[in-house]
């Protein structure tokens, strides 16, 4: 059973149920959805189509919805045609909407003048293109190209030593959250966070517009800025899970510093029981290859041996020549990434910190030990809303979870979360019946066999008849053991 997951961003090269069912036969868990491009219909089709393919093959299968958040943009271009800057050139981006070409190009962030001075570094298209502010009119940033390169129209636009005064939530987001929650999305992604308030405010909205009856779609924070890396504890507090979103973080802080911060961000999520999804240029150059470098496959390994729960792709799927190769070769790489046995992933349980005071890490450390003591490599937990497969979860036990849970969309959520296989059982209304119809579905998902001793446990938020439990049970006897 493989631990990491996969998540797969879609676009024209893979939104089609064909194509996300053969994603889905090689190995991914997860799809996003990015709203930086592409219409709400358009986006209301592929969540269609990868929630058809999910259950043609009766595969959990969540879908994150990425807000595009406050992503400033170059304009159009005349004729659409990329234009070269020349090195030592000057080069103007405006407020105005024009049509851009070689000496000048527009922004969607009209207040851009107001905000920068001049020395001010502006990097294009992910930090290919580096321009320094000489002067600043009422609509026109003047600049010198210091590394010139080929524009193509609407690329990012990264001011990483300016404090930009703008909410991480726009008003397309809004929008586009509002659609989200009407898809029964799985996940929320928001891009460009700041401060863990930026956080609490859409998690709210969530709560708000939630229409599950178990659970809810979970919120991931973006960690793509250098005021996110400094607020992280805070943002922590704030959100479900965060993404090391490495394009963004590397052009606003530096691309030498997005290994380190990895490392900080995964350890820090896992530390407080929030999942974390690594993610931008893993399997990069398969955008054009149908093999990957090897250092692309150390980069996907190492993030694993880091502890993320899940590892992401992006235009490798979305546009890219050779989608399901990226897929069925990351999911590869994770495969002989986790047979090494010397790595944090084999730290038994996090008993070094603190304890927490809360009955569910209690629980969870219990499971987990108790699974050791008898020899089991595996637990099946009773989980509703799937909180406490979460938390099991980062424990980091290194033991097969496998999540009992009543709904399809809890069913659906969890497939992102590391070491947790989730499956579908029925309700039952004692503790004697609910044990008895968990072996069954575990004895028909073919996990376990009849004699074989496991741990089973169920939370303190199950409204059934077990609750904050860890019980020891041999498949196919009467009365549990313990
Ligand atoms: P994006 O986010 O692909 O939406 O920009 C990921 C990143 O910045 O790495
Ligand atoms: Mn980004």
């Amino acid at each position: 059973m493989r631990r990491a997951k996969i998540l797969a961003t879609l676009g024209p090269a893979s939104n089609t149920q064909k194509n996300i069912e053969s994603l889905i036969k090689v190995g991914l868990n997860a799809v996003r959805i990015n709203m930086s491009h592409g219409t709400q219909e358009e986006h209301a089709e592929t969540i269609k189509n990868a929630r058809a393919a999910a259950k043609k093959l009766d595969k959990p299968l969540a879908v994150l919805v990425d807000l595009s958040g406050p992503k400033i943009r170059t304009g159009l271009l005349e004729n659409a045609k990329p234009v070269m800057l020349e090195n030592d050139a000057e080069f103007i981006i405006t407020s105005q909407d024009i049509e851009g070409n070689a000496q000048k190009v527009s922004t969607n962030f009209k207040e851009l003048p107001k905000l920068v001075a001049p020395k001010a570094k502006i990097l294009l298209d992910d930090g290919a293109i580096e321009l320094e502010v000489k002067k600043v009119s009422k609509t026109d940033v003047v600049t010198r190209v210091v590394n010139g390169g080929l524009l193509s129209e609407r690329k990012g636009i990264n001011l990483p030593n300016t404090k930009l005064p703008i909410a991480s939530l726009t008003k397309k987001d809004r929008v586009d959250l509002e659609w989200a929650m009407e898809q029964s999305v799985d996940y929320i992604a928001l891009s460009f966070v700041r401060r863990g308030e930026d956080c609490a405010e859409v998690k709210d909205l969530i709560k708000k517009l939630n229409r599950r009856e178990l659970g809810r779609p979970l919120l991931v924070a973006k960690i793509e800025k250098a005021e996110a890396i400094e607020n992280l504890t805070d943002i922590l507090k704030n959100t479900d899970g965060v993404m090391v979103a490495r394009g963004d973080l590397g052009v606003e802080t530096s691309t030498e510093l997005v290994p380190v911060y990895q490392k900080l961000i995964i350890e820090s999520a896992v530390l407080n029981d929030k999942f974390v999804i690594t993610a931008t240029q893993m399997l990069q150059s398969m955008i054009e290859n149908p093999r990957p470098t090897r250092a692309e496959a150390s980069d996907v390994a190492n993030a694993v041996w880091d502890g993320t729960d899940t590892v992401m792709l992006s235009a490798e799927t979305a546009t890219g020549k050779y989608p399901v190769e990226a897929v069925a070769t990351m999911a590869r790489i994770i495969n002989s990434a986790e047979t090494v046995k010397t790595t944090k992933l084999k730290r038994p349980v996090k008993f070094t910190e603190e304890p927490t005071g809360r009955t569910s890490q209690a629980l969870c450390k219990a499971a987990a030990i108790c699974a050791r003591e008898i020899l089991t490599d595996k637990i099946a937990v009773f989980t509703e809303s799937g909180l406490m497969a979460r938390r099991l979860s980062s424990v980091r036990s290194g033991l097969s979870t496998f999540a009992l849970t009543s709904t399809d969309e809890v069913r659906n959520q969890l497939a992102l979360i590391w070491g947790v296989e989730p499956l579908c059982h029925e309700e039952a209304k004692t503790t004697e019946a609910m044990l008895k119809d968990g072996e069954q579905t575990l004895l028909k998902a073919k996990v376990v066999e009849k004699g074989e001793t496991i741990v089973m446990m169920a939370g303190r938020l199950s409204g059934l008849g077990l609750s904050s439990s860890v019980v020891v049970w041999t498949v196919g006897e009467d009365v549990p053991r313990k």
